[in-house]
């Protein structure tokens, strides 16, 4: 009889490299997916705890599995991610039912764990911080279909910005050896991946050392090189370690994708030293000239944070007043959210939620009328499209520019994963709509 699983994956891109990983084994155990929890055998839950709101979500979902396992006691429910890693044992105690809660770390070790869990079933808190990342599995099947796909180079981060819960949650850093990732990602050019985006909370402080240091542009440069990989991408890149070198290399490899997603986080000084960000307004402006000087089409998008503990008005103008005149392509804007245990969660001076929010909302309407006027530059423009599928709309495609933009736009004969050059008709805020 077919066994099967269903895993929810929230949050970053690491959680879906992850999730990736858990199915790959689930799969060569013999159970097979499926996209909804309802006649699953196995339940993972891969959970989120950057802010608030992620956390309350995830919880709520789990709470409704193990209801469904209050009906099916045969099923197995495992909560995995960076809420399975802060809460640990406790996450029994508060959901008695719950079989598996399994750490960021603890990934590899599912393989060991399932027998455990089904055959024995056994409770089991998996929580070590400090194992390494598991080697790829690169086995034929699982990836085909898949035009892209992320390949982790490193775990954790040593960073500790003062607000963050990520380095509590994902352990120290550790960068992955040069070989595997190679491996892996020549595994995925054999199943009909076209693009790779490699993940690391910070990679610009990759680094491999045998004798001569192997550091992040090395690795792009040897993966470059690579038949068949046509596009690469990497996130998240942290101002403070964006070296000329890695700088130098979106102007000398061609398959590097003209993009670079770089937090600003705030854009007045004050804050970014509460923040611990290790870099000054001045600083991050340096350093979009330079992209844009080696790339002039560069894209650069960013992350950004209001009402951060003690952010005066001032302070949130500077912010508004630095994105005016860096004009990111787009942004991913958020209200500062308290996280236990972080340096930010003492601090005095905490901005009401009222206040967070309309600056959230100005910050927004802001980045919307740059994000439109910087698309609308491209209409009339021919961009190369790496074909995904078909659109949400009827009769549509979807793909990706090199700027990673979405393209929508009409063909009768795509296939999926072929290159395409399409025109741009019109822009909008969150896509652009086009023809071959
Ligand atoms: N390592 C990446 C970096 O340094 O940019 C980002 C990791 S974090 C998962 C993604 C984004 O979430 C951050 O860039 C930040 O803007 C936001 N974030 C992190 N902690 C937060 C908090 N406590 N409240 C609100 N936003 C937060
Ligand atoms: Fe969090 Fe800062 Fe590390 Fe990014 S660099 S994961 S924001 S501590």
């Amino acid at each position: 009889m077919s066994r099967y699983f269903y895993i929810s994956t929230m949050g970053c891109q690491m959680n879906e490299y992850d999730s990736d990983y858990l199915a790959q084994v689930l799969v060569n155990a013999n159970y097979l997916p499926m996209d909804t929890p309802d006649n699953a055998d196995i339940i993972l839950i891969n959970t989120c705890t950057v802010r608030a709101k992620a956390e309350q979500k995830a919880l709520s979902l789990l709470g409704r599995m193990i209801s469904l396992k209050r009906r099916k006691p045969d099923l197995v429910v495992g909560i995995a991610g960076c809420i399975a890693q802060q809460e640990g044992a406790h996450l029994i105690e508060r959901f008695p039912e719950l079989d598996l809660v399994l750490g960021t770390r603890e990934i590899g070790n599912i393989e060991a764990l399932l027998e455990r869990l089904v055959s024995n079933r056994e409770k089991i808190v998996a929580t070590d911080i400090d194992l390494r990342p598991p080697s790829p599995i690169c086995k034929d099947g699982y990836f085909r279909g898949r035009v892209k796909s992320y390949i982790s180079i490193m775990e954790g981060c040593d960073n500790f910005c003062s607000y963050c819960i990520v380095p509590y949650v994902r352990g120290r850093e550790v960068s992955r050896p040069p070989d595997e990732i190679l491996r892996e990602t020549q595994h995925l050019i054999s199943q009909g991946v076209k693009e790779v985006t490699l993940l690391g909370q910070n990679v610009n402080s990759y680094v491999w050392r045998t004798g001569d240091t192997f550091n992040f542009p090395s690795l792009l440069r040897e993966l470059s090189q690579l038949h068949g990989l046509a596009r690469i991408r990497f996130t998240t890149s942290h101002p403070k370690d964006l070296s000329d070198d890695l700088i130098s290399c979106f102007g000398e490899l061609e398959n590097l994708c003209p993009h670079i997603h770089l937090p600003l986080q705030a854009g007045s000084n004050k804050i970014l030293d509460l923040m611990n960000r290790g870099y000054s307004r001045e600083k991050y402006m340096e350093l979009v000239l330079k992209l844009r000087q080696v790339r002039p089409d560069v894209a650069i998008t960013s992350d950004v944070m209001v009402g951060f503990p003690q952010e005066s008005h001032e302070d949130f103008e500077l912010t508004l007043e630095l994105i005016r005149e860096i004009e990111f392509d787009s942004l991913y804007s958020f209200k500062y959210s308290d996280r236990k245990g972080t340096l930010a969660e003492k601090m005095v001076g905490k901005i009401p939620e009222a206040e967070k929010s309309s600056r959230l909302s100005q910050l927004q309407q802001l980045q919307k009328g740059i994000t439109l006027k910087r698309n609308k530059r491209l209409e009339g423009r021919e961009l190369e499209i790496l074909v995904e599928g078909a659109s949400k709309k009827g009769g549509q495609w979807t793909g990706r520019s090199t700027t990673n933009k979405i393209v929508n736009f009409t063909n009768n004969n795509c296939k999926l994963g072929e290159f395409v050059k399409v025109k741009i008709k019109r822009a909008f805020v969150n896509s652009l709509l086009g023809y071959i």
